[in-house]
């Protein structure tokens, strides 16, 4: 493999399984040279791509598996992006980011009453693509939810902090991505390496002692007694999950 040529000390890799998923995007462009490009980085920044080339084949991936965003160009053969939008929507809840030539108010306004979660206007920088992808799936993943209330702690994703007793816990943002990835999912164990995947996209094997190390710093920000942690607990040979109630 390609990789073991400069052969570093860690390797990187996607780490299959619960918790480290690697998120399915769907690409709804009819110019071959946009859908090459997003595919492009987006694979690169750790994604599985599928692509359509026209409105009804969306459609008909979307209904056949939904993915976990879709990326929906407005100007499409067969059926327009606003009809494909429609038909995703009743399908089910899955993100949309609606990419457009146009980049008038009305269509933005229109966009987001269908229930976009973003939109982006041509010419776009593709890094601006991946990053508006990893923020709204990111969004997606807390479920809705804008907040975490677990004994005396507040884990709030909109105002990406956590708070002790309504006191922010000034967690540095290595410490915060840790909780987040945690608390999104109260209950669930999470190794070492799915959260380092999580948080950089990568998971770097030979790094899975920094996790303790920031789970260490963590609670003494977050717990009431850092030596019997209450909130994010340690589940033996496996990991740590978030506790799923007080
Ligand atoms: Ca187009």
């Amino acid at each position: 493999m390609a990789l073991s040529l400069a052969a570093p000390a860690a390797r990187w890799y996607r780490v299959a399984g619960k918790g480290a998923r690697v998120p399915t995007i769907l690409i709804v462009e009819d110019e071959p040279e946009i859908t090459a490009l997003l595919c492009s980085y987006l694979e690169r920044d750790g994604h599985h791509v599928l692509t359509a080339a026209d409105g009804e084949a969306a459609v008909r991936e979307v209904e056949a598996a939904p993915p976990d965003l879709v990326v929906l160009d407005l100007m499409l053969p067969r059926l327009d992006g606003w009809e494909v939008s429609r038909r995703i929507r009743a399908l089910g809840p899955v993100p949309i980011i609606m990419l457009t030539a146009r980049d008038r108010e009305e269509d933005k306004i229109r966009g987001l009453d269908l229930g976009a979660d973003d939109y982006v206007t041509k010419p776009f920088s593709p890094r601006e693509v991946v990053a508006r992808v990893r923020a709204v799936l990111r969004r997606n993943r807390h479920e809705g939810r804008d907040a975490v209330l677990l004994g005396d702690l507040t884990v709030d994703f909109r105002g990406q902090e956590a708070r002790r007793q309504g006191e922010p816990c000034r967690l540095t943002h290595t410490e915060w991505r840790v909780l987040e990835v945690l608390a999104s999912h109260p209950g669930q164990v999470f190794t070492r390496l799915q959260l380092i995947d999580q948080i950089y996209g990568y998971a770097f094997e030979g790094f899975e002692r920094t996790v303790d190390a920031h789970i260490k710093n963590l609670r003494q920000k977050i717990e009431p007694n850092p030596r019997e942690p209450r909130y994010v607990v340690t589940v033996y040979g496996a990991g740590y999950k978030f506790a799923a109630n007080g």
